[in-house]
C-alpha cells in the first residue's frame, strides 16, 4: 500500500535548482542536462563539470562518482525516473496549457536533442505557474508503467520564477506516422547546429487529454536534482515507425535506468 506523503509544497521550493545549472561548459560536447536549462543560462565553473555519459565507467551506475556536484545521483532518495505502477491514481490537479504558435529552433546537445520555443509558453497546475524552458527525447522511455517500457519519452521542462521544475513526460510508441511530429523529427535527424524548424503550437504535440501522474522526483541526468515536480501524461502519442528510427539513429539508450521509489506516492495529493 502507499504511504502517506511525507511531501510538502515547500520541499519542492527547488534550493538546488543552481546546481543543475553547472553543467554548462567543460566537454567536448555540449553536456548540459538533459532537464537543464537553455544555454543563455547563466553557469557555473567548468570545475564543477565532468563528463557523463550511458555507459561505461561514466554510465549511470557511476554518475555519482564523476563529480560531487553529481552526488545525488548517487545518494538521493528521490530520484527519476521510476516504474509507475498501473494501479495509481491520476492526479487531481489539471493541467492548464498556455502555449501558442511559436517560432522554434532545435539543437543536439551531445545527449539528446532540444527543442527552444521563441516566444514564452507556459502551464499551470495547482495555481502555480511555470515557464516552458525546452523540450527533448528520450529512447527508449525512461519512466515505464507496470514495467512497460514505450519507445521514446518526451520531457516538457519547465520552472516557476521561484526555480520549481516541472517537467511534463510524455510516452511515444510505434503507430501511424505523425505529422505534427514531423517538423521535430525530421530536424532532430539533421546536423548538430541549432536550426529553425518554424512555428510549432506545443500544445499540437501533445495528446488531447492531460490527465497524468504526478509525483515528485529528480533530473534524470546528472547533477540529478530532486524536487522536481513530474507529471506524466497517461495516454501515450503514436510516433510512425520511420519517424522513431529517425529520433534512434541520433540518439538512442540514453534512458536512466528506472529508481527506487523510496518513501514517495505517486500520484502526489493536495497539489
Ligand atoms: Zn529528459
Amino acid at each position: 500500500m502507499r504511504s502517506t506523503p511525507d511531501i510538502t509544497r515547500k520541499s519542492l521550493l527547488i534550493g538546488s535548482a543552481w546546481g543543475l545549472l553547472a553543467l554548462t561548459a567543460g566537454c567536448t560536447k555540449p553536456t548540459t542536462g538533459s532537464e537543464a536549462l537553455p544555454s543563455s543560462t547563466p553557469t557555473a565553473s567548468a570545475a564543477n563539470v565532468a563528463h557523463w555519459s550511458y555507459e561505461g565507467a561514466e554510465g549511470p551506475g557511476d554518475w555519482g562518482n564523476l563529480s560531487p556536484a553529481f552526488q545525488t545521483c548517487t545518494t538521493g532518495k528521490a530520484q527519476s525516473p521510476i516504474d509507475i505502477p498501473a494501479a495509481t491514481p491520476k492526479s487531481p490537479a489539471p493541467i492548464t496549457l498556455a502555449y501558442s504558435a511559436s517560432e522554434c529552433d532545435v539543437h543536439d546537445n551531445g545527449h539528446t536533442v532540444e527543442l527552444h520555443a521563441g516566444s514564452a509558453q507556459s502551464l499551470t497546475v495547482s495555481g502555480k505557474n511555470y515557464a516552458f524552458k525546452q523540450m527533448h527525447f528520450h529512447d527508449p522511455s525512461e519512466h515505464t508503467i507496470e514495467g512497460t517500457r514505450y519507445d521514446v519519452e518526451f520531457h516538457f521542462v519547465h520552472q516557476s520564477d521561484d526555480g520549481v521544475l516541472a517537467v511534463v513526460g510524455l510516452l511515444a510508441k510505434a503507430g501511424k506516422s505523425n505529422p505534427v511530429w514531423a517538423p521535430f523529427v525530421d530536424a532532430a535527424a539533421g546536423s548538430t547546429s541549432s536550426r529553425s524548424i518554424g512555428s510549432v503550437n506545443l500544445a499540437s504535440l501533445l495528446p488531447a487529454s492531460l490527465e497524468h501522474f504526478a509525483y515528485e522526483g529528480s533530473l534524470t541526468t546528472p547533477p540529478c536534482t530532486e524536487s522536481v515536480l513530474w507529471l506524466v501524461l497517461d495516454q501515450p502519442i503514436e510516433l510512425g515507425a520511420d519517424q522513431i528510427s529517425k529520433l534512434r539513429a541520433v540518439h538512442s539508450a540514453n534512458n536512466r535506468p528506472t529508481q527506487e521509489l523510496n518513501n514517495r506516492t505517486v500520484t502526489l495529493v493536495n497539489q
